[in-house]
């Protein structure tokens, strides 16, 4: 929630009790209304603890006040740097691709190169409409079910060479569960073989139970395992001469749960089954797809923003490392 905020130009602290969280507001104005909300679980437990705040004094609340983030972890004002012409991502069929909030990558896109001061700008491509990937920069497809996956492959398919231009042509593009099975050559469902658009050397078959959960690869991009949660019935097989992204799957999953793969790399190329969605958890990930799109830019601009600038990470940390904490 922290990340998410930070994302949203708010700075959040982390509070982790009640009290404190009062204490934190009641400086404010006296009619500020203080709201809790509560999962299902942590009803019980927040209920009472409001029940025992009953009888204290406003100066006994106060005093439990944390102090306040100070703001200094969202960047804004950067002064826009020089650049041909603004970074283009282009986000594949939101309506259709965007399981477990796989979206986010694209604002996490967005908003790091906007931090850094690098003009960027978002493209939506909707079903029914002409895919034009001639400047593009990045482009992102998120996961989604059988369903919305076939009717996507159908669209796809009429299109297939435009991709398969931009992805010789060293183009970025990340594509989570769904749509990563999508750019292997194949999705056999059962006796019915869907035809992929056959970009990455991979296929997949559905399986006849579902891999769902928390993951952790570790891959040769970060010194940490990338985190994030997987749920797909698809069983993806790389060809030999492939590269997985995750190299060894520490829990969960990955590409099969056989061969200790997870998702693949292949030029700008990366297909991943991790959802969440993946690059605010990941920011190693997301840095890796910024830099691979400036440097096929090439030009002395593009080329002056690399190695990227460091970003204050600390929240996104904060994230991975709770994520991490969930593993078995
Ligand atoms: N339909 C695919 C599967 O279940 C992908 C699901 C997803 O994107 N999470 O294998």
């Amino acid at each position: 929630m922290q990340v998410r905020l930070k994302y949203a130009g708010i700075d959040a602290a982390i509070i982790s009790d009640v009290a404190q969280a009062i204490g934190a507001v009641a400086d404010e104005a006296a009619d500020d209304t203080f709201y809790a909300v509560a999962n299902y679980t942590a009803f019980p437990p927040l209920v009472k603890e409001l029940d025992g705040l009953k009888d204290d004094d406003a100066s006994s609340i106060v005093s439990h006040a944390v102090t306040r983030a100070d703001g200094s972890a969202v960047p804004t004002d950067i002064a826009p740097v020089e650049l041909s012409r603004p970074l283009r991502i282009v986000y594949l069929y939101p309506d259709a691709l965007n399981l477990y909030a796989d979206g986010g990558n694209v604002i996490a896109l967005e908003r790091r190169c906007a931090w850094r001061g690098i003009p960027v700008r978002v493209d939506e491509v909707h079903m029914g409409e002409t895919l034009d990937l001639t400047d593009a920069d990045i482009v992102m497809m998120g996961g989604g079910s059988d369903r919305d996956q076939l009717a996507v492959a159908h669209e796809l398919l009429a299109q297939k060479d435009k991709v398969a231009a931009y992805v010789e042509d060293g183009g970025t593009l990340l594509a989570i569960c769904g749509g990563y099975q999508l750019l292997g050559r194949s999705y056999y469902m059962g006796e019915n073989r869907i035809e992929g658009l056959g970009v990455i050397a991979a296929e997949t078959v559905r399986g006849s139970d579902r891999l769902i959960g928390n993951v952790a690869v570790k891959t040769d991009l970060a010194p940490e395992p990338f985190v994030g949660f997987e749920n797909h019935g698809g069983r993806t097989l790389l060809d030999a001469d492939a590269t997985p992204l995750g190299t060894s799957v520490v829990t969960g999953t990955g590409n099969n749960g056989d061969d200790g793969f997870e998702g693949i790399i292949y030029k700008g190329v990366i297909g991943t089954y991790l959802h969440g969605p993946a690059l605010p958890k990941n920011p190693e990930l997301a840095d890796w797809l910024i830099t691979h799109a400036l440097e096929r830019r090439g030009d002395a601009q593009a080329t002056a923003l690399l190695p990227l600038k460091p970003l204050d990470d600390t929240y996104e940390r904060t994230a991975h490392d709770a994520a991490m904490k969930l593993l078995p």
